[in-house]
């Protein structure tokens, strides 16, 4: 057992200054006192002047590696357990993306349960970009239900010359299968959606709500900061009950060429009345951040990094007056509750002991705690 005395604790709400006790991988008592557990054989620390939030939930990792396209040179690394730790990320979701074909989501399975045995938790979509999708049994359906990890499919690319110009019939078929799958096994069955920048934009998830059965909140689409035009698309999303997901990892190129930061992206949604429940922030974390030219060339790519995520937290805080509840549930109940990952992504009696320390005055991550035990102190 272990013992966090008098944090001041977002839960991402605010709760005040509490005692937090954990037992185990679970916390089992947040309360105002908890001095009767002071003795001997729980561990106590403590936390006065030191913020305990959730452990970071990030929703986008490439975590076997992304990229490639500038060719076999251009592959991601891997993520390490490090990258996740120093970050303060607890949780991550984990996909393959642009090239599923020297990646395969056997490696991405394996790599997930790699990260749990080092102490994080981990869950991952089936699919790819592309469809028809990649699977290890043969269907999106029987991949969601039967395989514990996967809780969804993605990142299904839209809007972008390195999808698979889909139509219509063809998002809402993948999408009623991940449906059905997420039913049958009580998981999100959600259909994770890579916005490029292509014209269309996200009109085709609203084509898909008009034309079928498909709810909007089926789809969670990402990279939405990519320019303010998208930002705007997102936002009637939003407003019509979609979700949007901002991809902190950046550039000065990427930047420069017209992606809005995700810290001022979140802080626009919340301006034009978008409820902080429907808008997260991912990392993007290891995949290639490729800059091409006016005729389509690759001239540059960089790799995504998973620590951005708290970055772009502290600057959504410090530079553009987002409230800190809010900004820390963009990283942490927003995404557990779109991915019902009910106990993930919160403070609270019954939930993962997930947590972490930041210095109350700079933000900083200074103890990072995952099912119970401290990664970083
Ligand atoms: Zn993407």
């Amino acid at each position: 057992m272990k013992l966090f005395k008098q944090a001041n604790v977002y839960a991402p709400r605010p709760l005040g200054v509490k005692d937090v006790l954990i037992a185990g991988s679970e916390i089992i008592e947040v309360a105002d006192e908890l001095t009767q557990f002071e003795h001997a054989g729980v561990e106590v620390i403590d936390a006065s002047n030191q913020i305990l939030t959730p452990g970071f939930v990030d929703s986008l990792v490439h975590i076997t590696g992304g990229g490639g396209e500038g060719g076999f040179v251009t592959r991601t690394p891997e993520m390490t357990i490090n990258e996740a730790i120093a970050g303060g990320v607890t949780t991550v979701i984990g996909v393959l993306g642009t090239d599923s074909i020297t990646r395969s989501l056997e490696n991405l399975l394996a790599k997930s349960y790699a990260l749990e045995e080092q102490g994080i938790s981990v869950f991952s979509y089936t699919g790819s970009y592309h469809l028809p999708a990649v699977t290890i049994t043969g269907s999106v359906t029987r991949d969601i239900v039967l395989i514990d990890k996967f809780i969804g499919i993605g990142e299904v690319a839209i809007a972008d010359h390195r999808g698979s110009q889909l139509t219509v019939q063809e998002l809402a078929k993948v999408a009623s299968e991940a449906r059905v799958g997420g039913m049958l096994s009580n998981k999100a069955g959600i259909v994770s959606i890579h916005v490029g920048d292509g014209s269309k934009g996200l009109s085709i998830l609203h084509q898909v709500a008009t034309e079928t059965d498909i709810p909007l909140s089926q789809f969670y689409p990402t990279h939405i900061n990519r320019s303010d035009e998208l930002l705007s698309q997102g936002i009637a999303l939003a407003k019509a009950g979609g979700y949007i997901d901002f991809t902190t990892s950046t550039n000065e190129h990427i930047l420069a060429s017209g992606e809005v930061k995700a810290a001022k992206a979140l802080a626009i949604s919340l301006k034009h009345g978008v409820p902080i429940s429907q808008i997260t922030m991912s990392s993007d974390g290891n995949a290639s951040l490729p800059i091409f030219d006016d005729s389509g060339k690759l001239i540059d790519l960089q790799v995504g990094e998973v620590r951005s995520l708290h970055e772009a937290m502290v600057e959504a805080v410090q530079t553009f007056d987002v409230p800190l509840p809010d900004a820390l549930a963009s990283i942490t109940l927003s995404p557990a509750n779109i991915l019902q990952l009910h106990n993930k992504g919160r403070i609270a009696q019954g939930v993962d002991a997930d947590m972490n320390l930041l210095n109350q005055d700079s933000l900083a991550i200074e103890m990072v705690v995952a099912k119970g035990k401290l990664l970083k102190v």
